[in-house]
């Protein structure tokens, strides 16, 4: 079976696990892990931001990040397909944290209009901007640091902070080929997985001011989010981070398997959103939803996931060989052959 499902299937390499086995731990919900602060004071210097802090999970840290800069009943600007509105609901429901949203209207890459968030940032009651990079439910298209400037510079004026979802941001970061942080530098706040493309184990990161982070610091033990001998895990992270750079070779390899997909009538890609290591792919016109596709090709050994209705998606990472691509492109193009 081939599992192109999701980046999140990336495995620890030996140095991973032999750093692991070797970390020097301690109790870091009493500051005492040196191995979770060696982690965090490189995080913060790869995103430029003065302090770092570490999370059991990207969603964890998203729903901290928020609740640390926005009071119930407050508003964040947010669009409708991020993951933080979507998977981190619990910050608006009631039911749980009670924060309220407002979304922002973006192009078909994912990229938020200006005047929306113009508009957005100038209503009093919006505490907090929130923006995706890569963006997942858009194929993992980027927004340029460009981009980000001039969207953070407008939020600035209305002295609303900005915190960056960057999951996918070192992803994000070699695609457009700069330094992470200076394509995260005009946000106040920035989340990244560990546990992606990057290929440790478990955890995510949030990176931001030295009193933004306390107050998250704060906010994660309230929510139960303190760990213990998590140098453990931290360990990996680092491992994962000081080899960063291969995820260049997840772009190639998408970048290949895209260049094999050669039944395009019935799978539609536009290029121009393959910049990084997902697939989108539309397959309205082969007449099955989404989920039908899904599953014909899990029958023929490919797992893939959908988005939405109309799409499926597929993942590149370091534990899907060049043999693995090339028999992946033979299914999905079987798949269409027998559908023509
Ligand atoms: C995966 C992801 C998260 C959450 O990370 P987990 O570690 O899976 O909880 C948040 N935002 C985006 C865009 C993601 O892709």
């Amino acid at each position: 079976m081939i599992d192109l499902r999701s980046d999140t299937s990336t495995l620890p390499t030996e140095i991973m696990r032999d750093a692991m086995r070797n970390a020097e731990v301690g109790d870091d919900s009493r500051g005492e892990d040196p191995t979770v602060a060696k982690l965090e004071a490189l995080s913060a210097q790869l995103t430029g931001k003065e302090a770092a802090l570490f999370f059991c999970s990207g969603t964890m840290a998203n729903i901290v990040a928020v609740l640390s800069q926005v009071k119930h009943g407050e508003t964040v600007a947010v669009d409708q397909e991020a993951h933080i509105y979507e998977t981190e609901f619990s910050i608006f429901s009631e039911e749980y944290f009670g924060r309220k949203a407002r979304f922002i209207d973006s192009d078909t890459y994912g990229k938020p209009k200006l005047l929306s968030i113009q508009s957005l940032v100038a209503n009093e009651d919006v505490k907090l901007l929130c923006l995706e990079n890569t963006l997942g439910e858009y194929g993992g298209t980027c927004l340029t640091a460009e981009e980000i400037k001039d969207i953070c510079a407008v939020a600035k004026k209305h002295q609303v902070p900005v915190h960056l979802d960057g999951a996918r941001i070192f992803n994000a970061a070699t695609y457009l080929n700069i330094p992470v942080a200076d394509l995260v530098k005009p946000a106040d706040s920035v989340m990244f997985c560990l546990s992606k493309g990057l290929g440790a184990p478990v955890g995510s990161m949030l990176c931001g001011t030295k009193e933004v982070i306390a107050k998250a610091r704060e906010t994660r033990k309230a929510i139960g989010g303190n760990m213990r001998q998590s140098g453990i895990v931290a360990a990996a992270g680092i491992i994962a981070l000081q080899e960063a750079s291969r995820i260049k070779e997840d772009h190639m390899n998408t970048q290949l398997l895209l260049h094999k997909i050669n039944a395009q009538a019935l799978l539609q890609i536009d290029p121009a959103t393959v910049q990084t290591n997902f697939i989108k792919i539309d397959i309205t016109a082969t007449k099955l939803s989404a989920e039908e596709c899904m599953n014909r090709l899990k029958t023929k050994g490919l797992l893939v996931e959908t988005i939405g209705e109309d799409y499926l998606r597929l993942v590149l990472h370091k534990n899907v060989s060049s043999t693995q691509v090339n028999k992946a492109a033979e299914i999905l193009n079987s798949f269409c052959k027998e559908m023509s």
